[in-house]
């Protein structure tokens, strides 16, 4: 048996949207605050001129074309690639199939990376064909490179920036910290090309970022609020945006950002090419990509349900069985100082009830849901639990797939997840 089981029990949604606190938001959430972009003009694109722009740089190479499609096949069934939409390209299997130039494959020889990450394998392909691309894969797994190298090769491809240019390529990004990871990244991955970049968020001095934007910048990575701001009093534009990605679009979404998102948007030729990168696949974000994604192809990594959300710490704990109930105290003797609700996810009905029953002649405040339950119990127990007049509840993993419920009535507590496994599972 094992107590943790199933990542479902933080559930999507529950770490982000409560209050302030945490560290990790930075400017996020204060740009969350303001209400800005009322200043910006919409712009009627029908009847705008717009100039061609080149954004198809992909010619498959000959190793990739000479696969057979049960090879294709059987290699994204190894790496868990999961592919939709029309006419999506093959993946690449090594980093000089993907027709990077020398520039490009000489910085990445300098990370000393073995192959490329799946979600590499088969998204840049799909970016550098120049389509919408939506990539779902969890935090780690090399995301930022899958849109930050086609983002090279789009902008080396566009006339140069002329003074009172806008950036090239925009990616938004819900916090300051990531904004500054993706900066890190491009520089490591730009500078061979001269691609200047930099990061624009909230929470920090707006002299040094209005001067990188004013001495023009082909790569702005930037928090939605701190980029509405520099747009409302012009310190920059984005008439000359042809390539924009959303990275984790989920958090930003999480965040709040979504009007601020779509004032940004509303300013870009509709023509660019769009990318969305996220860990999860939730339905707002699914509604963001159909309304900004046009002809859209999309590739999933591994499992959706097993997405973990990053803002949750996760703990790990391999021990045998008859430590169990031992490590559960000390877990609960720490978290209830923090006066926080405890979820606690088993493996069937019985253990359920062992453990509730064990807790509360220990004297804790525990209940249990299950799917032995009738359904009048089975809400009483949720509403107490939610009240948080019984804040620990013990619940087997298949009642928690039919409780959205969780995730609200969970926010304050699920930024602690701790995952026990017994040494012979
Ligand atoms: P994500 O955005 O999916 O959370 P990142 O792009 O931040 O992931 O990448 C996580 C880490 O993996 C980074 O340190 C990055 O440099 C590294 N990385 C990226 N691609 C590869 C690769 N092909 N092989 C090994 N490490 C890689
Ligand atoms: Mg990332």
């Amino acid at each position: 048996m094992s107590y943790g089981g199933s990542y479902g029990g933080g559930g999507y949604g529950g770490g982000y949207g409560g209050g302030g606190g945490g560290g990790g938001w930075g400017g996020g959430f204060e740009d969350r605050m303001s209400n800005l972009g009322g200043g910006l003009r919409s712009i009627d694109w029908s009847s705008q001129k717009l100039e061609r722009f080149e954004k198809n740089f992909y010619v498959e190479d000959k190793r990739v074309s000479g696969l057979s499609d049960r090879e294709v096949e059987d290699f994204r069934r190894s790496k868990e690639i999961k592919v939709q939409g029309r006419n999506v390209p093959r993946p690449v299997t090594a980093f000089d199939e993907a027709g990077f130039p020398e520039y490009i494959l000489s910085s990445i020889r300098a990370q000393g990376f073995a192959a490329p990450t799946p979600i590499q394998c088969q998204a840049w392909p799909m970016a550098l064909s120049g389509r919408d691309v939506v990539a779902i894969a969890q935090t780690g797994s090399g995301k930022t490179i899958s849109f930050a190298l086609p983002a090279m090769l789009h902008i080396n491809a566009q006339p140069l920036l002329a003074p009172g240019d806008g950036p090239i390529a925009l990616v938004l990004a819900p916090t300051r910290e990531l904004a500054v990871q993706i900066q890190q990244e491009c520089t490591k991955f730009g500078a061979s090309s001269r691609i200047r970049n930099t990061a624009i968020y909230g929470g920090a001095p707006k002299g040094p970022q209005i001067r990188d934007l004013q001495r023009g910048v082909e790569v702005v990575i930037a928090t939605p609020g701190r980029l509405i701001d520099m747009l409302e009093t012009q310190k920059t534009n984005l008439r000359r945006v042809t390539y924009l990605v959303m990275d984790e679009a989920d958090r930003m979404l999480d965040m709040g950002f979504e009007p601020q998102i779509r004032k940004i948007v509303s300013q870009i030729r509709p023509d660019r090419q769009t990318l969305m990168f996220s860990a999860t696949w939730p339905k707002d974000v699914q509604k963001l990509a159909n309304d900004f994604l046009q002809d859209m192809i999309q590739v999933n990594i591994g499992s959706m349900e097993l997405t973990a959300n990053h803002n949750i710490q996760q703990i790990v704990e391999v021990c045998s069985d008859f430590e169990k109930r031992a490590k559960l105290i000390k877990h609960l003797d720490q978290i209830s100082s923090e006066n926080a609700k405890v979820l606690i996810f088993v493996g069937t009905k019985r253990v359920a009830d062992d453990i509730t029953k064990y807790l509360r002649q220990d004297g804790w405040p525990a209940l249990a849901i299950h799917g032995d339950k009738e359904q009048r119990e089975r809400d009483w127990v949720l509403g107490e639990f939610k009240a948080g007049r019984s804040p620990i509840l013990i619940a087997t993993d298949v009642a928690s797939r039919g409780l959205g419920t969780f995730s609200v009535c969970c926010q304050p507590a699920a930024r602690y997840f701790a995952h026990m496994r017994t040494l012979s599972s």
